[in-house]
């Protein structure tokens, strides 16, 4: 993949997981229900989006920082042990930091 596809790639993820983000911050902000049983429903639901918001967030910060190593010119490096990370895994993962094997 050339670096301005990838690039493009990485910038659709970015935007994927921002619209993601902003969804769920929308419903976690509706209006709170009157009755109880409705407010612990409520509450459990939030909780799940809450983790939702949080994956899409830490997803959104991984790849920012892909495309800091695309510009760097490191991206597709294994963090660990320097090796390059294999295609096939940073086309799963384009923001893959370690390769398969320093990943397990
Ligand atoms: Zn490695």
């Amino acid at each position: 993949m050339t670096d301005i596809s990838l690039r493009k790639r990485l910038e659709t993820l970015i935007s994927e997981y921002s619209h993601r983000a902003e969804a769920i911050e929308r419903d976690l902000s509706r209006e709170h229900a009157q009755s109880f049983s409705e407010q612990a429903t409520e509450r459990q639901n939030d909780m799940v989006l809450q983790g939702l918001l949080a994956d899409a967030r830490v997803s959104i910060k991984e790849v920012q920082h892909a495309l800091v190593r695309l510009d760097e010119g490191t991206y597709g490096e294994c963090e660990v042990c320097g090796e390059l990370i294999s295609a096939a895994r940073l086309d799963a993962l384009p923001a893959a930091r370690q390769c398969i094997n320093c990943a397990e």
